[in-house]
Formats: C-alpha cells, structure tokens, sequence
C-alpha cells in the first residue's frame, strides 16, 4: 500500500520509508559529470538570463547549447540514444539548472517531465523507435497539450476532438492554450475528446510539422518569461492510426500518469532554486549591515535563513523520496507526487518571499536576483495541478481508500451469513485498527528505528497518525458519499497528511545521517524542529475540525459574491 494512504489507516509504512534511500550508484557519476558541465555551460550565462527574462525568450543558439549538453535525453534509455537516468537522477539535474535560471529548467522539463513521458510510459515498440531517438537528441523537443480556454483543472471537459476516419486515422481539431514549449517543440501530446465508441478522452502524439498544426505567439508572462508559452491549434489535422498513445478512450488515465510520474521535476527544480536563494541571502545576511552589524547577526533575519533551510530540506526530502519510490517500481505513488508538489511549491513561493525581505529594498530592483525568483516561482502552485485541487486530490484519494474498508465492512456483514470465515476477518481487522486508533495500543512504531535524538520526532508522527485516522473516520462517518464536496474539511484532512508525510520523509533522512559527523546534528536538529512546527499546525487543524468558522466564511464569501466585491468604505 501507499505510504501516505497507510498514514490515512493510522498506518505508518515504515518499510517503505527507512532507510532513506540513496542516489544509484550507475547515476552518481553521470550526475557529478553532469553538474559540472551544466555549471560551465550555464554560470557564463547569468546576464543573458536577464536578458532573455527582459525580452521574453530564448534564443535559438542556445537551445542548441541544451542539445548540445544533450539535456532532452536524460530520461531516455540509452539503447535510444539518450542519458537514461532514474526518476531521481534527472530531478536532480533539474535542480541544477534552476540555480542558474528557472525557464531553462522548463524548457527542459516540459519536454521531459510531461512533453514526451507518456511515450516512455505508454508508447508502443514501434512509437518508441520512431520518436524517442529524435527525441533525446534534442532534434525534437515536445511538449504536453492538455490546457484549454474551458479547460483547466477540470481536464476532463476538454473541447478539442478527434474522429476516426473509415482508413483507421483521425481527424482532429481544436485550439490548446498556454502550452509551455509550445512555439518550440516539434511533437506533442495532444488530449482530444473522442466519441463515445471509442471512449471520452484519448492520447495522441502530434507532429507540429503536419498539415494544419500551427501557434499562436509567445504570451507576455509575469514570470518563466524566457521559457516559450503559446496557443497551439490543430485544424483538420489528419493522425495516423499508429499515433494513438496507449488505447483510444483511455487518454485521461495517460494524461494523469504522466503527470504524477513527472512531478519530481517540478519539486526538483523548487529545491535548486532555494538552494540558489540560500546562497544569495547568506551572501547577503553577512555582507550588508545596519546598526554596525552585519544583518545576519540579528534574529529576525536568522529565523528566515534557518526556516528557508528548514523548508529547503523538507522539500529535498520529500522529492526525493517520491523519485525513489518511481524509480523501485512503486506502483501507486499519485498521493505522495501530489504531497511533494504541493510542499515543494510552496516551500519555494515562501523562500522566494524570505529571501527578497532579507534584500530590503535591493531585493526589489530589477538589476538583483530576487524579484525575478519570486515572479517565476508564482507560477508553481498553478500549474501541473494547482495546489488547491491537488489538496482535494490527496485527501480524497486516502479517504477513498479507507471508504474502500467501510465498504468492505458493509459487504462483510452483507457475507457473513454466507462465508462467515472471511466476513468475520474483516471485521477483526476493522475492530483492531478501531481499537487502535482509540487508544493507541497496536500503533505502528517508528521510534523503535529512529535513533534516540529522534525519538521525540518519531512519536510526534505516531501520534498525529492516529490523529488523522480518527479525523478521516470522523468525517467520513458524518458526511458519508458528500463528503466528497466537503472542502473544508478536505483541505484540513491534506494538511494533515502533508506534515505527516513531509515529516516522515525528513524524519528517514536526518536518521540516514546520524553517521556523518559532519552533517548529523543540525540534519536532527531540522527533523526536529520541523516535526514541532508540524505538530503545532496539525494541533491547530484537528481543533478545527470540529470548531471552527466555516459557516461564517462560506456566508461571507457568498455576500461578497453576490456584492460583486469589497461593499464597505470610510466615508
Ligand atoms: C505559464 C504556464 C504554463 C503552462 N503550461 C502548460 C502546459 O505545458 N500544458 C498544459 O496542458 N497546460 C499548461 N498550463 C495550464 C495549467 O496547467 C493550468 O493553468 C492549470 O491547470 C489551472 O487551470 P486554469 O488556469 O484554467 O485555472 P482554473 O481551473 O480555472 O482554476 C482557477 C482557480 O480555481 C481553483 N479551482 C478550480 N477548480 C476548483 C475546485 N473544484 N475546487 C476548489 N478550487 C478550484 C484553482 O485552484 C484556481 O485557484 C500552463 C499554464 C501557465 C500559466
């Protein structure tokens, strides 16, 4: 089972997260030589960035520089030309290039993390051979057309269509907007809705060269400016039979896999670009001083370097840990992606934020890094899922499982007249993990692996586990099916398994260094802090889910709704 669907069961999976995993050996040395040629390919590069963030693009030369690097084959088999890199391999890349400029990790990403996945997850022998080594070259680049005017988190009322013809093609049509890549790439995976004989939504895998594919200009951006954003439009444009990913009808469960399986680039690019904060604001905390000290002497300024630290760790934790559960063939990792999408975004927006204080007033002028860093990383927690929707994701994909046990529940008293052996069964498991969450007897047990400067840590997250089971089965016993509509409490139930996962995944790595002298104590002093932060919010989040304002915020924001805004004023 998942790790974090277990935390919903008041399970805590230590297997599947001590120890803390490592980096394989086949991708350390690729990765050191990887580093340093990025570094003295990109570090030269630091005005042209700003440059290109000005004028809003990338020149042509230096995507070639990227091919070049061959930085569109990481993830690609080598028998296909490419790097073949694991899912932990090329997150780390990605961090490494967003410590120079986050378009160029988008670029990169969108081809990789999404424009090309669902040919490494779905495509057939014949796709793979046909696309892929053009692919890790560089000689195409791809991108992922999902986004329409009608159509943003709910993916699965797209508009775009496609028929199939009496010859086994198909014919299809429709406009997909702000496609990253868009005006660059050379392939797409484009999601169309088909009829019903073939099922709603299906995959296909477009050649931007065909008849009838073109796109729209470069859109004018708060932020990734350098990185290319268009409309792409597909009028009539034939698709031949073989160009279908995975089965025709089947395109939304592509469009989901590939998301999840490509979110640790996204988190991976969040980490470097606080790592490259981090530098600059320590840089920054020693060199200026006011009051005859250097600014980093005081506390206000040393909470921020110690809590973007904090968050930097936390999220390198968790990112990690995803990539390599995709890496040893997990196959149901969607929470945890989610979980690390969410915390890494975030954690980034905030360290954005932190180190343009820490800057004062040089933060906000355009000729230092910071406030480019807060506008590009703003786009974070919109796209590949905004985070409010990946809340709702995370809370309801446990919830469904655990409803998954009341529903067996209601079958085993359904049975047990008929197969009392197996009825009766279910019914001991569900009694003990009742009795469990009651009175903690039975509870799974980290802090028995955890060494002694952890323990306090440990049994923070025993004990919010059971919290969080008894929230899911509070919930799920008052609201039932509606639930489901239930935001609130949904959002609160997330949380909940955000800090408990995130936790956790700290909690594994500081424990994985306590034999490094040199970086055990402040890796157990992070841990340690981050699980009594964790435990504040968590206290905080099962009080309000039985006290709470919710009816008053619901009415509020339904009076300014039907206001049309802020109504009152001082005169
Ligand atoms: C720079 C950029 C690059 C992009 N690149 C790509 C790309 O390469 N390919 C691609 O296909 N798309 C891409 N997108 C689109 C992106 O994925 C969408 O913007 C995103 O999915 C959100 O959709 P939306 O913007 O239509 O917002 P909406 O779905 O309209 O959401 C608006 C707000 O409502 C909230 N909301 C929506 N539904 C609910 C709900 N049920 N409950 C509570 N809150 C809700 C959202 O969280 C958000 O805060 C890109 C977007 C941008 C800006």
């Amino acid at each position: 089972m998942s790790a974090v669907k277990g935390l919903f069961s008041g399970r805590i999976a230590v297997e599947s997260l001590m120890p803390y995993p490592r980096m394989l050996d086949k991708d350390r040395a690729t990765l050191a030589m990887m580093v340093e040629a990025i570094d003295g390919f990109l570090t030269p590069q630091g005005a042209d960035f700003k440059r290109w963030d000005r004028q809003g693009a990338q020149p042509p030369e230096f995507i070639q520089g990227l091919r070049d690097l061959g930085l569109f084959g990481l993830i690609i088999p080598e028998e296909f030309g490419g790097i073949g890199l694991s899912n932990a391999g090329y997150a780390r890349i990605l961090s490494q290039t967003s410590r120079h400029d986050s378009s160029v990790s988008l670029t990169i990403g969108a081809h990789s993390s999404i424009g090309m996945k669902g040919l490494l997850l779905f495509g057939t022998a014949d796709q793979k051979a046909r696309y892929l080594p053009r692919l890790a070259s560089g000689e195409m680049i791809a991108a992922f057309c999902l986004t329409e005017s009608g159509s943003g988190s709910d993916a699965a009322s797209i508009r775009t269509h496609a028929e199939r013809n009496p010859d086994g093609s198909w014919t299809l049509s429709g406009e997909k907007i702000w496609i990253t890549n868009g005006g660059i790439a050379d392939l797409y995976t484009v999601f169309a809705r088909t009829p019903a004989a073939d099922g709603k939504i299906t995959a296909f895998i477009v050649e931007a060269a065909w008849p009838g594919v073109s796109h729209g200009r470069h859109e004018d951006k708060m932020g990734i400016r350098a990185s290319s954003t268009t409309t792409v439009n597909f009028d009539q444009v034939r698709v031949p039979p073989g160009n279908v990913l995975d089965e025709a009808g089947k395109g939304f469960k592509v469009a989901m896999a590939i998301l999840n399986n490509g979110r640790t680039g996204l988190g991976g690019g969040a980490v470097g670009g606080m790592k490259a904060l981090l530098a600059l604001a320590t840089a920054q905390a020693k060199e200026r001083h006011q009051f005859g000290h250097p600014i980093g002497e005081y506390d206000l300024i040393r909470e921020k370097i110690a809590q973007m630290t904090l968050d930097c760790f936390a999220a390198e934790s968790v990112v990690w840990m995803v990539a390599h559960y995709i890496d040893s063939g997990v196959e149901d990792y969607s929470t945890e992606a989610a979980i690390s999408k969410v915390f890494a975004s975030e954690a980034m927006q905030r360290t954005a934020y932190e180190a343009l204080q820490i800057a004062g007033g040089s933060g906000f002028m355009r000729d230092h890094p910071y406030e480019q860093a807060v506008r590009d990383s703003r786009i974070l927690t919109i796209f590949e899922g905004t985070n409010e929707v990946l809340r709702l994701y995370i809370a309801l994909s446990g919830l469904k499982e655990l409803g998954r046990s009341f529903g067996d529940l209601r079958a085993a008293i359904d049975d047990i007249f008929n197969h009392p052996i197996k009825g009766f069964g279910v019914l001991g498991d569900y009694a003990e993990k009742r009795l469990t969450q009651a009175t903690g007897i039975g509870r799974d047990r980290i802090s028995t692996q955890t060494p002694p400067a952890l323990r306090a840590a440990s049994e923070i997250y025993e004990r919010y586990t059971l919290e969080l089971a008894k929230a899911c089965d509070f919930v799920l016993r008052r609201h039932g099916k509606a639930i489901a509509d239930r935001q609130f409490e949904l959002k609160r139930i997330a949380d909940l398994a955000i800090d408990l996962f995130v936790g956790l995944c700290v909690l594994s790595r500081a424990a994985g260094l306590v034999d490094e002298p040199a970086k055990a104590a402040p890796a157990i002093a992070m841990a340690n802090m981050f699980a009594e932060q964790a435990k504040r919010r968590m206290a905080g989040t099962i009080r309000r889910i039985t006290r709470n304002e919710d009816e008053a915020v619901r009415a509020l924001a339904a009076y300014v709704l039907e206001q049309g805004g802020y109504p009152w004023d001082v005169i």
